[in-house]
């Protein structure tokens, strides 16, 4: 296999190392997977008729695990995710294990994902191969009640009780990472909650990033308000003597940001255009390295360009790719061209490793086939991809 050159920008069209880790058949069946996730008619069909199916307990759970959830998910339990985490690790890319149930919105629900957080954080000292553990604050508690946090609205006695269960929660993932020595994401969520998790995020900095990054807020650059938010924290940090974890991302709710914002009236907050957030985007990924002594932070993106930006930029900056501080990642089943040869170069690399019952990430995998609808974008990036290394290995055989 050929060795990439560490000096010069990664070559993202290198279809062999992309998928190293991908069999002939797994191949195949991605690339009727995505041929499948390209209709769009047909993922508008077949989201409620799955939902549907799934609610009334028809046996389609065996064909959801052996198509889509294969693609996308590590398994149903941490044992089940070994097989694509050792997969992954062939290839030097690390993996970031996200128990994504959603929905659930009882406090034994919130008290299971918590042990099952734990758990992930007990594994992950066990194994070189998990480079973070993550979590969703509303995993971790009622949304509503987030809301109302965020509205500053005053809490009755039990809500006052029941968010305070949330932030010893909370605290106690951030401590258990702490002593494990593995970094922490907080994933960042509709901008009606958001300050309040942002409130929370910058507590859990304070007390656990005083050595180093240690646990990372999510800045959504899709918002135009963000890149100034990842300013005043990093000022804030400077004077209290702490360091800034970042997690850069576009951001995941657009349409349901836009639309509400249009219902009720207030100013969207989300950037005009795309051309404003990746603008956005690529300034923060600039900020960040201008402070990489003091800032860690991931480009969780699949944007090719802010991922050879970032390359670009660190070569001119003269910081190796080894840094620990700094790290690229994408979701796991897609983008691998991006992962797999951003690691042969030797930069730091992690992948989100959804696990879960399969009904429970059903959500989850909706909202990755729903993004992945337009033929003209992500998809037909992998499907181009995927046809390219079918080709090679086809003539490789010859
Ligand atoms: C490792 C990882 C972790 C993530 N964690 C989170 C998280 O915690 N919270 C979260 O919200 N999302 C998260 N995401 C999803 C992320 O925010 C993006 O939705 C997704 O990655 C697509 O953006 P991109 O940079 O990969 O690619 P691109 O295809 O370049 O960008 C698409 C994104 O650009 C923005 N955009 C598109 N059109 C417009 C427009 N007309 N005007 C303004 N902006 C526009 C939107 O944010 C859209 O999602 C994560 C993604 C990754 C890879």
């Amino acid at each position: 296999m050929e060795v990439p050159n560490k000096n010069t920008q990664v070559n993202f069209d290198n279809t062999e190392i992309a998928f190293q880790h991908k069999s002939n058949k797994d191949l195949e069946k991605a690339y009727w997977l995505f041929k499948m996730v390209a209709s769009n008619a047909l993922i508008k069909i077949g989201t409620p008729i799955t939902t549907f199916s799934l609610n009334i307990g028809l046996p389609i759970q065996g064909i959801i695990k052996n198509t889509i959830y294969k693609q996308f998910c590590g398994g149903e339990s941490i044992e089940d995710c070994r097989k694509s985490i050792d997969e992954l690790a062939v290839g030097n890319v690390t993996t970031i294990l996200d128990y994504s149930v959603e929905g659930e919105e009882t406090e034994q629900s919130f008290d299971e994902t918590f042990q099952e957080l734990l758990r992930a954080i007990d594994f992950a000292k066990t194994n070189p191969h998990i480079s973070f553990s993550v979590f969703k604050p509303t995993g971790l508690g009622r949304f509503d009640l987030f809301t109302k946090v965020n509205e500053d609205k005053p809490l009755t006695s039990d809500e006052q009780a029941e968010f305070d269960r949330v932030l010893t929660r909370i605290d106690a993932i951030c401590k258990a990472s702490y002593e494990a020595d593995i970094r922490v994401l907080i994933d960042a969520e509709h901008s009606w909650v958001q300050d309040s998790i942002d409130d929370i995020a910058r507590d859990m900095m304070q007390k656990y990033n005083k050595e180093k990054p240690l646990v990372y807020n999510t800045y959504q650059l899709y918002r135009h308000d963000k890149l100034a938010s990842l300013k005043a924290d990093f000022a804030f940090a400077e004077l209290q003597g702490f360091h800034i974890g970042a997690k850069i991302v576009r951001g995941a709710y657009m349409e349901i940001e836009r639309e509400r914002a249009k219902e009720m009236g207030y100013p969207s907050p989300i950037n005009p255009t795309k051309e404003a957030t990746d603008k956005e985007y690529d300034d923060s990924i600039r900020f960040c390295l201008d402070h990489a002594d003091k800032i860690g932070f991931m480009a969780g993106t699949h944007n090719e360009e802010s991922s050879n930006l970032l390359v670009h930029e660190m070569q001119k900056r003269q910081i190796s790719p080894e840094n620990k501080n700094i790290f690229f990642a994408q979701l796991l089943g897609m983008s691998d061209n991006l992962s797999f040869n951003l690691a042969a170069a030797g930069y730091n690399v992690g992948k989100y490793m959804p696990y879960g019952p399969v009904k429970a990430v059903m959500p989850y995998l909706f909202r990755r086939a729903q993004e992945n609808t337009s033929v003209g974008g992500q998809t037909g990036r992998e499907l181009g991809l995927i046809i390219k290394e079918k080709k090679r290995r086809k003539a490789a055989k010859k």
